[in-house]
């Protein structure tokens, strides 16, 4: 069964401008219910644009995104912040949590503005935040918080509303090698309890292996890794 379905995506920057560059031609990928996939490619290769089509949050110039078997090609620009909001979840390389909130409030705001009753969104951060190991954590302010917490809580932020694809671009980018593997891990644990479907960029050869799958971007196109 497939969760996300891309489809000759073709994407050029400055069209027609000095400084065209074409980044995807006819990148096509499929990920399953539950898979984990790894996108390795050299920096400016296009993983952060293909993800960026891939989660709705820019639009190619051709070529078809799937969530759930629903086609997002020619949604309303309202619509599809709805799909966005309820099926996708985002991590970057640097956290981006709001710095005057909690880590819990933090995994709390999306719930809220997904209509969510403070009580069980609540709850839900709490239970978050223990599987991946720092529910002691929760009244934290980000700033009082190591690098690989930080990007835990933007992990349980990523989960909060349940999304069915998760999008992550370098995740542990900006983490020393030991904490990197053990923020995978914990990434890897709410991943596999989910049946979440996840794409991870990364540069890291060794987190890559430990995924289901490994695919590259070669020229504008995915091919196996
Ligand atoms: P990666 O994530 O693999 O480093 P990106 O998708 O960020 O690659 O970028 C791919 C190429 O597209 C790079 O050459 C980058 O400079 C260019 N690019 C990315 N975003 C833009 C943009 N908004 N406008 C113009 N060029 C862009
Ligand atoms: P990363 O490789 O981690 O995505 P980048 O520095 O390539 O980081 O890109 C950061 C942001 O800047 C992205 O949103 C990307 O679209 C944009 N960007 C990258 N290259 C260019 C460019 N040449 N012109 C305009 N925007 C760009």
């Amino acid at each position: 069964e497939a969760m996300l379905r891309l489809t000759g995506i073709e994407k050029t920057y400055n069209k027609g401008q000095t400084g065209e560059v074409q980044v995807l031609a006819g990148a096509d990928l499929t990920l399953a219910k539950g898979e984990m996939v790894a996108l390795v490619a050299p920096s400016g290769a296009g993983k952060s644009t293909l993800l960026h089509i891939a989660g709705l949050l820019d639009v190619a110039d051709a070529g078809r995104v799937e969530i759930g078997g629903e086609d997002m090609t020619g949604l309303s620009d309202r619509r599809r912040t709805a799909v966005r909001r309820q099926e996708v979840g985002f991590v970057y390389q640097f956290h981006h949590l709001l710095p005057e909130f909690s880590a819990l409030e933090n995994i709390v705001l999306p719930q809220l503005a997904n209509g969510v009753a403070r009580k069980s969104a609540q709850a839900r951060a709490q239970e978050l935040l223990e599987q991946v190991g720092v529910g002691a954590r929760a009244g934290h302010r980000p700033s009082a918080m190591s690098g690989g917490e930080q990007q835990r809580v933007a992990f349980c932020r990523a989960l909060a509303n349940s999304p069915r694809v998760l999008l992550a671009d370098e995740p542990t980018g900006n983490l020393d090698p030991g904490t990197s593997d053990q923020v995978f891990g914990a990434l890897t644990g709410l991943v596999r309890g989910t049946g979440l479907s996840a794409l991870i960029a990364t540069h890291n050869l060794d987190l890559a292996a430990r995924m289901d799958r490994v695919v590259k971007l070669d020229q504008g196109q995915i091919v196996a890794g």
